[in-house]
């Protein structure tokens, strides 16, 4: 695997790597990122992985500092997992001067789930794909469904830009007690991570209800909401969305439409998670 920091020879080398497939991350690898990777291999020559937390999709007081930064690590899973290059910038090759020009990402997505509790998040997180997809000019790219809104928002990014790139979702990898891999977990203490599950946990129970014909919608987001406020966790929001535009469903969506995404901080460590209906 080749590893580069700048744009130039990056570039260079893609000049005549066949079909190329981009999998953005922000480093501290994991099985979720890895899979992504693995995937992206099927669709394409050549993989590029790249490694860069952006500190525009970060808010004062978020975690951008505390973020793990693991990048020897990293490389290593890379290789690996068969990636052919990693692109791993320095801040000041991302943004050599402060970012003047955004993505400015429609409210109906930006402002909504996510969006209400990290203002201008898809804005950072829309305007550093922009600029990854311009650096790198993939043929596809892969993003996670853990990550649902995100995924949302570059798919509609891609297609109102008439970007020439396939994007590509991949299935949200869990631990073996159903908790959704992220970055975020090793912030989790032993008595924490042992709890993190629950979220999964009722996700899964109020996907059975809605699967079994219960379409009190509201009544079940709030009971799952009242079980993690017993058990310590400050819930966000717990919705049952349309899957097309995460608004909310009308009377006659059905199941196979749905998806119920949900974001709560046990501890100091805010979890979200998601699973299609
Ligand atoms: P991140 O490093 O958190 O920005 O994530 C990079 C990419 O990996 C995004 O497309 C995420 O949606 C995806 N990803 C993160 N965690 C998982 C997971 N548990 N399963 C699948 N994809 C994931």
């Amino acid at each position: 695997m080749k590893i580069f920091h700048d744009i130039a020879p990056l570039r260079a080398a893609l000049k005549n790597a066949g079909r190329v497939v981009l999998v953005p991350t922000m480093g501290n690898l994991h099985e979720g990122h890895i899979t992504l990777v693995r995937d992206a291999r099927k669709h394409g020559d050549a993989v590029v992985a790249t490694v860069f937390v952006n500190r525009l999709q970060f808010r004062p007081g978020e975690d951008f500092d505390k973020y793990p930064r693991t990048l020897s690590a990293d490389a290593k899973y890379l290789e690996d997992a068969g990636a052919e290059f990693l692109f791993a910038p320095a801040e000041d090759v991302m943004y050599p001067t402060p970012q003047y020009f955004h993505v400015d990402v429609p409210d109906e997505l930006a402002t909504i789930l996510e969006g209400e509790f990290r203002p201008g998040h898809f804005r950072g997180v829309a305007t550093v794909v922009m600029k990854l997809f311009q650096i790198v000019q993939p043929d596809a790219a892969l993003f996670g469904k853990k990550d649902y809104q995100q995924m949302l928002v570059l798919s509609a990014l891609v297609r109102e830009f008439n970007m020439p790139i396939e994007v590509i979702a991949g299935d949200t990898i869990r631990a073996e007690d159903g908790l959704a891999l992220s970055s975020r977990n090793g912030f989790l203490s032993a008595t924490e991570r042992a709890e993190a599950p629950r979220l999964h946990r009722l996700l899964e129970r109020l996907v059975a209800s809605v699967r079994s014909g219960d379409k009190k919608f509201e009544q079940l987001e709030n009971a799952v909401m009242a079980e993690l406020k017993q058990n310590a966790w400050s819930p966000d929001y717990v919705a049952i969305r349309r899957r097309s535009d995460l608004q909310a469903p009308s009377a006659d969506t059905g199941a196979g439409h749905l998806v119920v995404v949900a974001a709560a901080k046990l501890g100091s460590t805010r979890l979200i998670d998601n699973i299609e209906i």
